[in-house]
């Protein structure tokens, strides 16, 4: 069984982004970018499958611009065997991820695709969930712990109000949560070795998809700044400020 793994290029989860000065997106020049934290979890969970000889194959793709070229290898040093670049610079909404996946299921008939539960950057939480709408696959999101066998995968999801465990057949969509694993840290020689792994380039029209975005961002605007606190000196003020200024008790 083939899993199929989607990372997607982002702003390092330790950068604090700033809001270009036209509002018209978050300034990514100059800036350190690393594979989504969920993604890396993605790709451990997979590995961790081939390992446990639930999988023979474990394949990386990212969308993007030339640079996903990194964030491949880096999907190959924890442990992918080959990888797939759909090489744009296009803006990719996750419709239009999705319809890229779709045409990489169609052509590489996965038994199972991870993808993170969502891009740290847009935040959006909606390309494993329009991929399995549009490949017709059951999906299980926001797993905690995944098992497969018999082909099917058990899947426990964290939902609001605790732990919810389904079984999906195979082929799938499942999408990571943050605690289905820690991700290894990637070694020098495996680092070494991902540079000889084998990376494919397509361009979108090579699939037959149109990425035309079909939203626009009207405006991006920094959230407002908190204002000062203040000092009450005992609990009777404080209780007083918080029943007549603030109004919460
Ligand atoms: P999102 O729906 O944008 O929050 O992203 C959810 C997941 O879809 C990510 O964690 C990735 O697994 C996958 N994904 C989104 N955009 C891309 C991309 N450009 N390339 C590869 N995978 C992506």
């Amino acid at each position: 069984m083939k899993i199929l793994v989607p990372v997607k290029r982002v702003v390092d989860y330790n950068v604090k982004v700033r809001v270009k000065s036209d509002g018209s997106g978050v300034d990514i020049a100059n800036v350190k970018m690393s594979m989504n934290p969920f993604d890396e979890i993605a790709v451990e969970e997979a590995v961790r499958l081939k390992e446990k000889g639930a999988a023979t194959e474990v394949i990386a793709v990212s969308c993007g611009v030339t640079q996903c070229q990194e964030t491949l290898r880096t999907a190959m040093a924890i442990g992918a065997d080959r990888a797939i670049l759909v090489e744009t610079d296009a803006e990719l909404q996750p419709l239009a991820v999705a319809k890229l996946l779709k045409a990489l299921v169609d052509k590489e008939q996965p038994g199972l695709v991870i993808l993170g539960k969502q891009a740290i950057d847009d935040d959006c939480n909606q390309t494993g969930q329009m991929l399995a709408a549009l490949a017709d696959l059951p999906q299980a999101t926001f797993a905690s712990k995944v098992e497969v066998a018999d082909g099917k995968a058990t899947v426990t999801r964290e939902v609001d109000g605790g732990l919810e465990t389904l079984s999906v057949s195979l082929p799938a969509v499942v999408t990571t949560d943050l605690r289905l694993n820690e991700p290894r840290y990637v070694t020098l020689p495996n680092i070494m070795k991902a540079k000889k792994k084998p990376l494919e380039t397509v361009k979108p029209a090579d699939l037959g998809v149109d990425v035309t975005p079909r939203i626009k961002t009207l405006k991006v605007s920094e959230p407002p700044k908190r204002s000062a606190g203040i000092k009450v000196p005992d609990v009777a003020t404080l209780v007083a400020k918080l029943k007549n200024d603030a109004k919460v008790i």
